[in-house]
């Protein structure tokens, strides 16, 4: 099917402009209209032999192959799962308790989940060793190599940080996990609206997405494992995803994320050509207009809808309040964590100082931003920023 009707769809309120799509993304008013019958009148469980189960069977394998051709994969590659931090947690600890073996590398700059999850896997009698990033982001292939052991097992590296936006050397890491025997992970949630991944080509072995980040409903999300990969389950029941992710299956989601992953195919690369306008605007218009003023991550290996800034002397809290207070929504980091005080571990894993990595704002941009929005943000923040500065002891210049 050709979608070609890109919907005018109203995001938030009004007057609301939306910078935070790294956190959440509204749902495509087509996805969500493809989903809505699945709730009512399409509402069979594969597992009944009836005529609607029929129907829930057709949809949900057809769904599964949809998300295969997303990312060139075989249908039967894919598990439906809750989401990335379930796929994640599938990815790492089903892979780890299944194998031989018992050293696993992340990086310092995953998802809280990937943290999260090495964390526990630690307490289970593994070792886990973080590899560090340069300043930009950018993991260093030989430092990677110096930490495999012969016992390594398993490396999980994301795509892409889902906060500064940095893209990983993925094909060398993949390469290099092939030469020496080494299952690869990757968390591509933050590149799947960003990047053509195609899984065969590349060599990876496991690769966890999620359905929002295309634009799909929430509580969606996918496992790509390769052929020839094993792995333990981590729910138990019914047997269904292939006996690997037991429970009646989603199917109002898994058919959002079907939808959502044909229209991304289709429109990301005019979406990126877009995104990639607005952020070379609003890098050259902040740094320039800005004084004390920087970008962090990397200045060209990073994803078309990011950018990531700071600024001497203030809290990227009280800029957040100052935005918000102007209609504009942006955020100071990753939303699984923004809440809390500490300063954002990829930002510190970067080297920057805690009042650095504090002062810092992220602005996240996607399928419904447009070019006023780019222009009002850069006529609004230089007054923020200056008003902020005004008031605060920490700021040095003039
Ligand atoms: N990985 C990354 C990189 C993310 O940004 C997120 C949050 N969108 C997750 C994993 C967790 O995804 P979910 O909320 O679907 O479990």
């Amino acid at each position: 099917m050709t979608w070609l009707l890109m919907p005018e769809q109203q995001c938030g309120s009004e007057t609301m402009i939306y910078f935070d799509y790294q956190s959440s993304r509204p749902v495509d008013s087509r996805v969500l209209k493809t989903m809505l019958p699945y709730f009512d009148k399409k509402f069979g469980n594969p597992s009944s032999l009836h005529e609607i189960g029929d129907e829930a069977t057709l949809i949900l394998e057809q769904s599964r192959s949809s998300v295969a051709e997303f990312i060139n994969a075989e249908p039967e590659e894919i598990i439906f799962t809750s989401g990335a931090t379930e796929a994640n947690n599938l990815a790492l600890i089903g892979y780890a308790f299944r194998n031989r073996g018992n050293h696993i590398i992340i990086s310092e700059i995953e998802h809280i989940s990937i943290h999260n999850i090495a964390k526990y896997l630690q307490k289970n009698g593994f070792e886990v060793t973080k590899v560090p990033v340069d300043f930009y982001g950018r993991i260093n292939i030989d430092a990677l190599k110096q930490r495999i052991t012969d016992k390594t097992i398993l490396i999980s590296i994301t795509y892409a940080s889902n906060e500064v936006g940095t893209i990983q050397e993925i094909p060398e890491i993949a390469g290099l996990c092939r030469e020496k025997e080494i299952a690869f992970h990757t968390d591509a949630v933050a590149a799947e609206p960003q990047i053509h991944i195609d899984v065969k080509n590349l060599g990876i072995d496991l690769m966890s997405l999620s359905s929002n980040d295309i634009y799909g409903p929430k509580g969606v999300g996918v496992l790509y494992i390769r052929k020839g990969i094993r792995l333990n389950p981590l729910i138990l029941g019914g047997g269904q995803e292939f006996g690997l992710r037991s429970g009646t299956e989603n199917i109002p989601g898994i058919v959002g994320m079907k939808i959502a992953a044909e229209i991304m195919s289709q429109e990301m690369d005019q979406e990126v050509a877009t995104l990639k306008g607005y952020q070379q605007r609003l890098i050259k218009g902040v740094l320039e207009n800005i004084p004390d003023s920087y970008l962090n991550g990397h200045p060209r290996a990073r994803l078309a809808n990011n950018v990531h800034f700071r600024f001497d002397g203030i809290e990227g809290e009280s800029l957040l309040l100052g935005l918000k207070d102007k209609g504009i929504s942006v955020s100071t980091g990753s939303a699984c964590s923004s809440k809390t005080l500490e300063p954002s571990h990829t930002l510190i894993a970067l080297g920057l100082l805690h009042e650095e990595a504090h002062g810092s704002l992220q602005l996240t941009m996607g399928r419904f931003n447009r070019a006023q929005d780019i222009d009002t943000l850069l006529n609004v923040l230089p007054d923020v920023v200056r008003k902020l500065r005004k008031l605060s002891p920490l700021y040095k210049g003039v």
